[in-house]
């Protein structure tokens, strides 16, 4: 009897730990990031990138890492070409920018830029003002900058200042809403070059808020490889260097 009561305990104990275990992968797969982390796992070991094939010394410039734990080298001046709307970016970036631009209109999608290269000054001001809703907000100062930091970048570790970045989003809000602008370039942007920088499942590693108008110049070759695998830039780079 005695027996048969343990073997029964240990039994409910086996399948409540079964259920348990169960529940977490369930849990762990309805959870979006999760599922996105194995898949890009998943194609990194069937697939491995070919490093030869996505970078060279010619690439540095398209590659350059610029976040809170790398700032722009002292003094980085890129030359910029300025747009019709006044907006400026490397002149390198332009032609692509301008393709993929008229891909778009051309299949009824609205772009517009709304931030693109900024000097020190200009990205200084962008923090300021975050940082002042925040205040607005009830934030203490210390917190607000905090919080701003997670949008803006401080002088120097904003890669608007590398004229590689734009902000993008509709021409007409009356006509279409901004999401189905950012839909068309997280789908198409790659093949132009450009990937989106701050995706929602990677806030932990660029350690910036899901940003889905911030667009980034890497190059064709490395902006496939990234959008194909579901990474980040600086994923991609520790992979590749
Ligand atoms: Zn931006």
């Amino acid at each position: 009897m005695r027996k048969h009561f343990k073997t029964r305990i240990t039994a409910y104990a086996a399948v409540l730990c079964a259920a348990a275990v169960l529940l977490v992968i369930l849990l762990r797969a309805t959870d979006n990031n999760f599922l996105n982390h194995l898949k890009t796992k998943a194609s990194l070991l069937l697939d491995p990138i070919d490093i030869s094939a996505v970078s060279s010394d010619d690439d540095d410039w398209q590659l350059m890492l610029v976040n809170a734990e790398n700032p722009l080298p002292e003094g980085y001046a890129p030359e910029l070409t300025e747009l019709s709307n006044g907006h400026k970016v490397d002149k390198r970036v332009y032609p692509s920018l301008q393709k993929m631009f008229d891909d778009a209109r051309s299949e009824g999608i609205r772009p517009m830029i709304s931030s693109s290269y900024r000097t020190s000054a200009q990205q200084q001001a962008e923090l300021d003002e975050k940082t002042e809703e925040y205040i607005r907000q009830g934030y203490s100062p210390s917190r607000a900058l905090e919080i701003a930091k997670t949008w803006a970048a401080v002088p120097g570790r904003s890669e608007h200042q590398t004229g590689l970045a734009l902000d993008i989003t509709t021409a007409d809000a009356s006509v279409q809403a901004a999401e189905t602008v950012w839909k068309w370039l997280g789908e198409n942007s790659y093949k132009y070059g450009f990937i989106l920088r701050y995706p929602q499942d990677k806030t932990d590693i660029t350690g910036i808020s899901n940003e889905p108008w911030h667009f980034r110049y890497v190059g064709k070759a490395a902006a496939e490889e990234i959008h194909k695998r579901g990474l980040c830039l600086e994923e991609y780079l520790k992979i590749i260097r």
